[in-house]
């Protein structure tokens, strides 16, 4: 092919994406509303296009971007000399990285053992990705299913000698709660256990979130707070970089030194990194050092603005809706929205109904599904929005779409997933449900109309099936869904 084929392929081929610009796509895109800013990213990517990041003794811009960066979140951050940092290649990355480098500290302190890892149920996947590759017991506590929010005394109990990690969240992705920051980082700072703060999603917009306006912080939560000994912050969210950038901040330096991997002992060159990639780029890392070079505190302040301007008129909107309800107090940028139970089951909204429907008027929102917790308490079926700066330049459309596609499924009730399971498996026996192969799984996926050609229509028949059936078979499901589709 000759390149101008091919980029009106590859142009052809991003018109099957969501759009990642304008507002309408509520989840995944953190569009800052001010072109400049991606042309800067751009010019920034191209410059570091040849460079390796997986050396930056040879390649010396890489060490002078990374530090100022990570300088720039030490201060946003209330960090002292005590806490140094890395740059990672997103918030994943920094949350292994924050639970390897405790598990390490806590190995050398303990001969031998699993370390525990404590956390609310709302803590991001990364953490449940973390404690299965590094071999972490993950101790889950229980939220508020009304609210969201972790009791404090919940987490404390579960602290002991075997706790690796405490982590809470800043705010949670689910539903934008702010954790009990201080009063988990002082018990955890007397009984001697590291304390993670996750803010990858919230961090670099709660940081610069107007002091009186809906959605503040109500305390405290970075390290500022004694006993925060880590924190993650993702450039490639609210720093409205492209994707693959982030930081994790570490305090104390002989800590942080348990986040390195460092050998000789091979015949190549010594492989000595603090983050898990081997060879990588410097481009998302030097457009996160532009553009919070170009916004400093002062832009951060005037695009946080107008989110927390945006995100205080989603709320009032989705509360006025008769049957739907957002969950608790959100915190930052975000809103999870439920079923509103108080109402007679004619008036109430689902929320999964409710997104598919405000597809219908060119929005897109994240459908999240109800689960259960270790303590047996359901946590509700909920639709997610992510706003961002440019979420000004559609609320006015945004707001009313919200109300017309509530009216066009109220009453609606939530649709039901054991039928619709029965149906889907009734012809398999347990045990080879719980050893399903790539052929039976396909074969489940296209009987539920989940490998048509043209993609996924409505989504709350998915997440209803996800919801009833056992979570190792949804897993299993779910993995030959996107294996299946990224081979054909
Ligand atoms: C997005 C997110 C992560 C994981 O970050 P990725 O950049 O998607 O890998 C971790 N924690 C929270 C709270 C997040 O929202």
């Amino acid at each position: 092919m000759n390149p101008q084929d091919v980029i009106a392929r590859l142009a052809e081929l991003r018109a099957l994406d969501a759009p990642t610009h304008g507002g309408r796509l509520l989840s995944y895109v953190y569009d800052s509303g001010r072109p400049e800013l991606d042309e800067l990213a751009a010019a920034a990517v191209r410059t570091m296009q040849p460079v390796n990041g997986l050396d930056p003794t040879t390649f010396r811009s890489v060490a002078v971007i990374e530090r100022e960066l990570v300088d720039f979140a030490r201060s946003v951050f209330h960090a002292d000399d005590e806490v140094v940092g890395t740059a990672t290649s997103g918030g994943t990355e920094s949350c292994i990285l924050a639970v390897k480098t405790a598990r390490d500290a806590w190995r050398a302190r303990h001969r031998s053992g699993t370390p525990r890892l404590v956390a609310p149920t709302t803590v991001h996947a990364a953490f449940r990705k973390a404690a299965a590759l590094l071999d972490v017991a993950l101790d889950l506590v229980p939220v508020d299913p009304s609210t969201g929010r972790p009791d404090a005394s919940a987490v404390i109990e579960r602290l002991g000698d075997d706790v690796a990690l405490v982590v809470v969240s800043a705010p949670s992705y689910p539903y934008a709660t702010l954790d009990p920051v201080v009063e988990v980082a002082a018990a955890a700072l007397a009984a001697g256990v590291d304390l993670h703060v996750d803010a990858c999603i919230g961090g670099f917009a709660l940081a610069f979130w107007p002091q009186h306006a809906a959605g503040a912080p109500a305390h405290p939560w970075d390290f500022a707070v004694p006993g925060v000994t880590s924190l993650s912050a993702d450039l490639h969210k609210y720093g409205y970089a492209p994707k693959g950038v982030s930081v994790l901040l570490q305090r104390g330096r002989d800590r942080q030194r348990h986040q390195w991997f460092a050998t000789s002992a091979w015949p190549g060159y010594p492989v000595v990194n603090a983050t898990l990639l081997g060879s990588k780029s410097a481009a998302p890392l030097a457009a996160a050092w532009a553009i919070t070079s170009v916004l400093g505190v002062e832009g951060f302040r005037e695009l946080t603005d107008s989110m927390a301007a945006s995100t205080g008129r989603i709320v009032e909107a989705i509360d006025a809706i008769e049957g739907l309800s957002v969950v608790g107090r959100p915190t930052g940028p975000m809103v999870a929205v439920a079923v509103d139970a108080s109402v007679p089951a004619d008036r109430r909204v689902d929320p999964h109904l409710w997104a598919d429907a405000m597809r219908d008027y060119g929005f897109v929102v994240q459908l999240q599904p109800a689960s259960i917790q270790p303590d047996g308490s359901w946590l509700p079926s909920t639709a997610h929005l992510t706003i961002t700066p440019v979420t000004e330049q559609v609320v006015d459309e945004l707001v009313p779409a919200a109300a017309a596609a509530a009216d066009a499924v109220r009453g609606m009730p939530h649709l039901d997933g054991a039928a619709l399971a029965q149906g889907l498996l009734g012809g398999f026996e347990p045990d080879d449900l719980r050893h399903l192969n790539s052929d039976a799984a396909v074969e489940i996926l296209r009987a539920a109309g989940l490998l048509e050609p043209s993609g996924l229509g409505a989504l709350a028949p998915v997440l209803a099936l996800v919801e009833a059936l056992p979570s190792e078979l949804v897993e299993r499901l779910l993995i030959e869904l996107l294996a299946v589709g990224l081979e054909r």
